[in-house]
């Protein structure tokens, strides 16, 4: 016998089988129980979802015998028995010339399928409901879509609709707003691994846990992306599909490699970088492929670090930014390894420390001084329309420094400084409501500072226009503001 894939074995036979998706099997349990079923569904969701399999256990549901038996009795039906599997009906639905599947990514031409549309008017030849399953329905031409429309909306009788799509903007709202419309929902790694693993039970494959869980991340969320994985590594491994096998067989770099370079990465340690990438590339795998990989896995454990709330991000943006980069110039260089290797070498660097001479002003990290900005320039906008003076304080202000919940402003004149003071706690208040948090303000008073023209400008705009003003010693300017 053939070898069948472990796709095709594992497509759902009944609703009770379809994984992930129970906010629709519910409720197409119930629509078929009290005989509501419509006429035209629009199956929306990212390939791999569910969405044909759907279409099929709809089409065979809606000719079962015993679905139609219990329907007629007014008997509630389970998930289990939609459709029952055993009737004529069913087991002649694979050859059914009364169901029409097409895709209309193919290149079918327009005479082809409306020539297949056509059809829809005729009665159907054995079964009680004709069925049509559309896949990648928004590649139609402008004529067949007009043809389905015409279908949907005056339906000839005994005739139902199932159009699927990846890209529901792509639709015609005359479309969508004409059919039932059915989301499919990405199917989590947590729901795709046990899955894979109660799949491999049944089919007498052996698979190890951590290997089902790493394959099931790969498949971001498409069930039929987990298994035609599942089926490469299947025929690669010996007796039992293990971790090892995912990553020979799917070209990956191991886990325990890519920590290895993270963390030699991380601890500044250039002598260890060198050792885990000279081992990465030892097993034969491309700078773009273990490029890739570290960004997802530095990906998952910035997701892991959210679950735990754990507040720095900024090493691993860092790295991830860095690696995106080095990415993109690979691509078409003739030196990718080398490529990769210095931008690890590069994240490894000593970081930099400033000399004592600069001043400590510079030193604040900028997206804190932004941030502070920002909060303080949306206070001020707030507050704006409730007191006079805060639009003249907000001209006159500068924002020095934000650290921990303190934002520190400067003034140049002490007279617009006491303006401040008789609002501080307005600012506070205002502050706290914009932000969700406890922010106090703190000012000094310095005729030194520069010019308020600056204030309102991120790094480095500010930088540059502090450089052209000293260049040609723009005193006019700083007269205006004063
Ligand atoms: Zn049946």
């Amino acid at each position: 016998m053939a070898y069948e894939a472990l796709y095709t074995r594992g497509r759902p036979k009944t609703l009770s089988q379809l994984i992930g998706q129970e906010h629709i099997s519910n409720a197409l349990t119930r629509a078929i129980s009290s005989g509501r079923l419509s006429h035209a569904y629009l199956l929306v969701g990212t390939r791999g979802t569910g969405k044909t399999s759907t279409a099929r256990l709809l089409s065979k549901a809606m000719n079962c015998d015993r679905v139609h038996e219990a329907q007629l009795a007014g008997r509630p039906l389970d998930k289990k028995e939609i459709p029952c599997n055993k009737c004529e009906s069913c087991k002649s639905f694979d050859s059914s010339p009364d169901n029409v599947e097409f895709d209309a990514a193919s290149n079918r031409s327009v005479e082809d399928v409306t020539r297949l549309l056509s059809t829809a008017y005729l009665a159907p030849l054995r079964a009680r409901v004709k069925t049509f399953i559309i896949d990648e329905v928004h590649m139609l031409s402008f004529e067949a879509v007009n043809s389905i429309l015409k279908l949907i909306e005056e339906p000839p009788p005994n005739v139902a609709f199932f159009l699927a799509t990846t890209e529901i903007n792509k639709v015609p709202m005359t479309i969508r707003s004409r059919c039932q419309v059915l989301n499919f929902r990405l199917i989590p790694p947590s729901i795709i691994a046990p899955y894979l693993l109660t799949l491999a039970r049944r089919l007498n494959v052996g698979l190890q846990e951590e290997a089902a869980k790493k394959i099931a991340r790969l498949a971001e969320g498409s069930m039929r992306d987990a298994m035609t994985y599942l089926d490469q590594c299947y025929a690669m491994a010996d007796k039992e599909i293990t971790l090892d096998d995912v990553n020979e067989t799917l070209g990956l770099i191991s886990d325990e490699n890519l920590d290895e370079i993270i963390s030699a990465v991380k601890a500044k340690d250039r002598a260890a970088v060198g050792r885990a990438i000279t081992q990465a590339f030892r097993s034969g795998l491309s700078a773009n492929i273990i490029a890739e990989s570290l960004i997802t896995r530095l990906r998952d454990i910035e997701f892991d670090m959210l679950d735990r709330n754990e507040k720095n991000f900024s090493e691993p943006d860092n790295f991830i930014d860095a690696l995106r980069k080095a990415t993109i110039e690979m691509n078409g260089s003739g030196i990718p390894d080398i490529i990769l290797e210095m931008t690890l070498m590069k994240l490894a660097a000593p970081v930099q420390t400033f000399t004592a001479s600069q001043p400590a002003q510079i030193s604040l990290p900028n997206e804190n001084l932004d941030a502070g900005q920002k909060i303080f320039y949306d206070t001020a906008d707030s507050l704006s329309g409730e007191i006079s003076d805060v639009k003249y304080i907000r001209d006159k202000v500068r924002v020095l420094s934000f650290t921990g919940d303190t934002l520190n402003l400067g003034f140049k004149s002490a007279v617009t400084a006491n303006m401040f003071k008789k609002i501080q706690k307005d600012f506070e208040r205002q502050a706290a409501q914009n932000t969700g948090r406890t922010i106090k303000f703190s000012y000094v008073v310095d005729t030194k500072l520069p010019s308020p023209v600056l204030n309102n400008m991120s790094e480095p705009a500010r930088k540059n226009l502090t450089g052209a003003m000293e260049a040609f010693q723009a005193s006019d300017v700083v007269k205006i503001n004063d």
